[in-house]
């Protein structure tokens, strides 16, 4: 029996710690709180997931280029 869990982005009850966005219920809801994360709207609140380590790997490495000047 899966545990349900609120979305941290829009509090929607459900599953979520088991499903592919992991916390979050959808896409769009990780999406938008990786938007926030790296607007510095908020600190680290929640523990990062692997996905989301693997996805802030992919922008770090877009963001060396530029910052090399
Ligand atoms: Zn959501």
């Amino acid at each position: 029996m899966p545990r349900e869990a609120p979305c941290p982005t829009c509090r929607q009850s459900g599953p979520w710690l088991t499903g592919a966005h992991t916390p979050f219920c959808s896409e769009r809801c990780r999406m938008v709180d990786l938007g926030k994360w790296l607007g510095e709207e908020h600190r680290i609140t929640s523990p990062l997931t692997v996905e989301d380590l693997k996805e802030l790997a992919d922008l770090e490495e877009g963001a060396e280029e530029q910052a090399d000047r």
